[in-house]
């Protein structure tokens, strides 16, 4: 062997991996899951690059993941003949972790309680290092596919790993996980146990699409899944469990789906979707490059993760598989978000995904809610992002409001609740619910009975300018411009009086706005206050305080 290194792992991944070596997670067997599905993922790149480069010099006829187990060393080996990785692949990929948000995980994690500690790291999906939850030493053996070296690599786990050129390594990749002392953990089953072998690989690992062997010394080796895609079977021949199963598996949750989303598109593009909506929002739900969109799959051949030209940006939280028939293996990213296919695909997943959440909404209202509170502040950038949905997304909005402080309300349930003679959706925007309910604004409101809309998410003065009614009701803002609530008859016994105390107050007006000249526009009497002896309105044109803050803290 030549060229053998020892590296230091990267600063964040080093944290990562103290993590899992001393870790107390207790769903440990989800590391056969990753490991099983690198070798999947890997067979499946083999694949497509075999089909896209037909000059690649690799041998396809029998793709597959063996799994094999020696008690007497306690080691459990894990291997393909996928793609492999050339020795840059394997410090780069396996050295350190790229993933976005890695800091801000390490920073949640300390700071968590062990409970939300295990959501957090199965929300992360540490793949290839939760192997040192089970292990005290892994070794990794592997060749890139077309290439003549192959490379080995090994760590503790303990801050440093070696690598080192070696020439008879076969094509992909074989990861040796040397397990810890049985009795060193309670959570630590004996993963060297064909039994234990089966349930876990039964469990996370059925719907992969090549064979998943394990090795016995006695026999043939048994392929232990049924490599069903599952979104290609008919939906009443698919158990719950089996969507559950394989919701997991599409998105490395370890919680259950709030929704599950099975589809068909027949006629001139054929498709199969089979989609979910998680139940928690992921930790990189904000980040600008966190994971979005879903997996692509050409006719049961796997293209590409995080499809994002699937789902738009406001459904990002949206996983699954589209299987869409009629697209080229080798289409790149940029092509698909311009093919036609691709868009009338994306259309009817996006008008299904809203009404999965409408039905929630009337038939779930517990699910629902914790739906809105999970990603409501997502879905509301679809008001501004996509205009042809809007009406559906409207639909499922919900907000606060005056009705009821424990209980936000839909739109529609605003408007049957609207008052004889009341033609406007009433709202008012600002930082917190409190500082709504006490602005001076509000005070005439109150005291006529209307409900007034709470919007206190920064997005929602943005969209509500943007939609501007809601069922033919314009949506009015209750800061700005003049507002009139009174009726016909109370407008004429008001009119002498405001007459007379037009008259009454003139000199002060004056003087006021003299006084004021610089800061305000005008000084008018107010038929909003009740109590307040004075508030500040904006023109019905003005951007809102909350916006100006937005900008100034922007620079603008
Ligand atoms: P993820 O699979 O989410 O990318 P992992 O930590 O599981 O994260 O793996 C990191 C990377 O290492 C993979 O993206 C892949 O490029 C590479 N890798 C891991 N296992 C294999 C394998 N068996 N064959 C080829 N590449 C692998
Ligand atoms: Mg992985």
């Amino acid at each position: 062997s030549s060229r053998t290194e020892t590296l230091e792992f990267q600063a964040e991944t080093r944290q990562l991996l103290q993590l899992m070596v001393h870790s107390i997670y207790s769903h440990k067997d989800v590391f056969l899951r990753e490991l099983v599905s690198n070798a999947s993922d890997a067979l499946d790149k083999l694949r497509l690059e075999s089909l896209v480069d037909k000059d690649l010099d690799v041998d396809t006829s029998d793709l597959h993941v063996e799994i094999s187990t020696d008690p007497e060393a306690r080691t459990l080996t894990v291997r393909d003949n996928g793609i492999g990785m050339s020795r840059e692949d394997v410090v780069s990929l396996i050295g350190t972790i790229a993933r976005s948000g890695t800091a801000e995980l390490l920073r949640k994690l300390k700071e968590s309680k062990e409970a939300a500690s295990q959501e957090l790291i199965g929300q992360f999906g540490v793949g290839f290092y939760s192997t040192f939850m089970v292990a005290d030493k892994v070794n990794l053996v592997t060749r890139r596919a077309g290439q003549a070296e192959g490379t080995r690599w090994e760590s503790t786990g303990e801050g440093t790993y070696v690598v080192e050129t070696v020439d008879d390594a076969p094509q992909g990749t074989t990861v040796t996980v040397h397990l810890k002392p049985a009795d060193s953990d309670d959570n630590l089953h004996d993963y060297t146990d064909h039994a234990k072998i089966r349930e876990i690989v039964k469990k996370y690992s059925d719907f992969i699409a090549w064979p998943i062997r394990l090795v016995t010394a006695d026999a043939e080796p048994a392929t232990l899944n049924s490599m069903k895609a599952l979104w290609a079977r008919p939906r009443d021949e698919v158990a719950e469990e089996e969507y559950r199963d394989f919701y997991r598996h599409v998105s490395h949750d370890w919680a259950d789906p709030l929704e599950t989303i099975h589809m068909r598109g027949e006629g001139v593009f054929e498709y199969e979707a089979l989609l979910f909506i998680p139940s928690h929002a992921p930790f990189d739900l904000y980040m600008a490059d966190g994971r979005r969109g879903v997996q692509l799959y050409v006719k049961r051949v796997f293209v590409m993760d995080d499809c994002a030209a699937l789902m738009p940006s406001y459904l990002r939280f949206v996983k699954g598989v589209v299987d869409a028939h009629d697209l080229s293996l080798n289409i790149s990213r940029e092509i698909l978000q311009q093919d036609r296919q691709i868009q009338v695909v994306r259309r009817r997943l996006v008008r299904k995904v809203l009404a999965t959440v409408k039905e929630m909404r009337t038939a779930h209202a517990e699910r629902y809610r914790s739906f809105w509170s999970e990603f409501g502040r997502v879905v509301k950038e679809g008001l501004l992002e996509d205009p042809d949905n809007t009406a559906a997304i409207l639909d499922i909005v919900s907000v606060e409001s005056t009705h009821d402080a424990a209980e936000p309300t839909t739109l529609h349930d605003y408007v049957a609740r609207m008052k004889e003679g009341q033609g406007e959706i009433y709202y008012a925007t600002g930082e917190s619910r409190a500082t709504l309910e006490n602005s001076p604004h509000m005070e005439a409101f109150r005291a006529k009975g209307y409900e007034v809309l709470l919007l206190t998410d920064p997005v929602d003065e943005v969209w509500v300018e943007r939609v501007g009614e809601f069922d033919g009701k314009p949506l009015r803002s209750i800061a700005k411009g003049q507002v009139d609530l009174d009726t016909e008859q109370e407008r004429e016994e008001a009119g002498t009086e405001r007459e007379r105390q037009a008259k009454e107050y003139a000199d002060l007006l004056t003087f006021l706005g003299g006084a004021l000249a610089d800061t305000v526009k005008e000084v008018r009497l107010s038929s909003r206050l009740t109590t307040s002896p004075a508030c500040i309105v904006g023109d019905a044109h003005d951007i809102t305080p909350t916006l100006e803050k937005m900008y100034r803290a922007m620079g603008q």
